[in-house]
């Protein structure tokens, strides 16, 4: 039976995946990461720091994108701490923001050894509701509240901070394992006992220290959906994130899909389509520097590789004899094609001629040269950025939207 409850993707690949250790994206590459988002269907971009002064202008300009139906019906959502002041601030830099998730620390651990008598129980929930109030007052049209370390939190406490957040006027709790250390069994139970008593939907934003990431978040989400309420589930393309990572994207939508018990009930919000997962797995591999493994879910060298006798055989014979779904669905299968001869590349120090001969290629014309040498020096910015060659999809983002790209690109500090 097809289930009335949903699982939505919140995906916090340009927050939790690039404050993460020696994992960096440019501005443009957090933007190029928000459309491929967009185009596959997913619910919400936790798109940055609206308190980080660095991200203002990357923000209000994907915030355009956003007004100009370019990226929708994708939600851009902001992420900061659970105080008036960010709220204000976030209004203040970024104004036309619409969707929020104020995060507070609420296991003793943290509200002992990090706030160190500056805050305690009572006030944790008081600055939390106060910013949630002032949030609503600002025009937030949704705001999730993030119990961090949620995982290690009393339960009762983690209750009444969650009825707190409600009253204030919270759409949704964020249950934080942030040190990773729950398993499927005790997610469960614990969201269970949440959800029943707060009535919420919930999200569940999970941490891979022990390897679990992707079985407690599907286990967490559905423990929401069994009290009658919507799952929201945290995830990073490429399952990047602080640590040990967080859920892989296309590993999450997978499990959703062919997990055993699931066919049938779907469960997933039907809007995502895995069609872009290849190309968007692939340039964030690129952006971010770092290699995908060979034997990652749907997306790996070896996904759908095969070798040994019997694999190979079973595999030709009837491709569900070796494999669960099929690479199609993941937008694989065409040939890869790689210049071995002359190469013209676009850079920071590229003239005119060089510059078209690449724009030629992607089929874009110009009006006149007076545009094509516009879009070469947002081009050359572009470059500067990155610090390295652009790719098709960036080079077609410049040139589509110049004046978005111009925002993207300026910075005072
Ligand atoms: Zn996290």
């Amino acid at each position: 039976m097809s289930s009335k409850n949903k699982i939505y993707i919140i995906d916090v690949t340009n927050r939790d995946g690039v404050q993460t250790s020696r994992i960096c994206l440019s501005k443009l590459e957090k933007t190029m990461i928000n459309m491929y988002l967009n185009e596959m269907g997913i619910f919400q971009s936790e798109f940055g720091f609206p308190v980080t002064r660095h991200e203002t202008n990357y923000l209000n300009a994907n915030l355009e994108l956003a007004k100009n139906k370019v990226i929708f019906p994708m939600r851009l959502g902001g992420w900061l701490r659970a105080t008036r002041e960010d709220v204000l601030t976030t209004f203040k830099l970024a104004p036309d923001i619409k969707h929020l998730n104020l995060s507070i620390s609420t296991s003793d651990q943290m509200i002992i050894h990090k706030f160190k008598g500056k805050l305690d129980h009572a006030s944790v929930i008081q600055e939390m509701s106060e910013a949630v109030a002032e949030a609503r007052r600002l025009g937030a049209v949704s705001i999730g509240v993030n119990a961090e370390d949620a995982s290690r939190t009393n339960l009762d406490y983690l209750i009444e901070f969650s009825q707190a957040a409600k009253k204030a006027g919270a759409d949704r709790i964020r249950y934080c394992d942030t040190l990773g250390c729950d398993t499927p069994f005790t997610i469960y139970e614990r969201i269970k006992k949440l959800v029943k008593a707060i009535k919420m939907p919930i999200e569940v934003h999970c941490h891979n220290d022990l390897g679990l990431v992707v079985a407690n978040s599907i286990s967490g989400a559905i423990a929401a959906i069994e009290c009658g309420e919507d799952a929201y589930i945290n995830t990073c393309v490429n399952g990047m994130g602080e640590r040990a990572g967080n859920a892989d994207i296309v590993s999450v939508i997978l499990a959703i899909k062919y997990g055993e018990g699931f066919k049938g009930k779907d469960f997933l919000d039907e809007k995502i389509d895995l069609k872009v997962a290849w190309r968007m797995c692939k340039y964030a591999s690129y952006a971010f520097g770092v290699p995908i493994p060979i034997n990652q879910p749907g997306i790996g060298a070896n996904a759908f590789a095969h070798e040994s006798g019997i694999h190979a055989d079973g595999a030709l014979k009837d491709r569900r004899n070796y494999e669960l779904y099929d690479f199609e669905e993941l937008g694989r299968g065409e040939a890869e094609i790689v210049d071995t001869g002359r190469q013209i590349t676009a850079g920071e120090y590229s003239g005119i001629k060089g510059f078209r001969n690449v724009f030629e290629k992607l089929e874009i014309e110009f009006k006149n040269d007076k545009e094509a040498a516009e879009v070469l020096d947002l081009v050359r910015y572009a470059n500067v950025h990155n610090q390295k060659p652009l790719t098709q999809a960036e080079l077609l983002f410049i040139a589509r939207h110049p004046d978005i790209a111009r925002k993207i690109f300026t910075m005072t500090p």
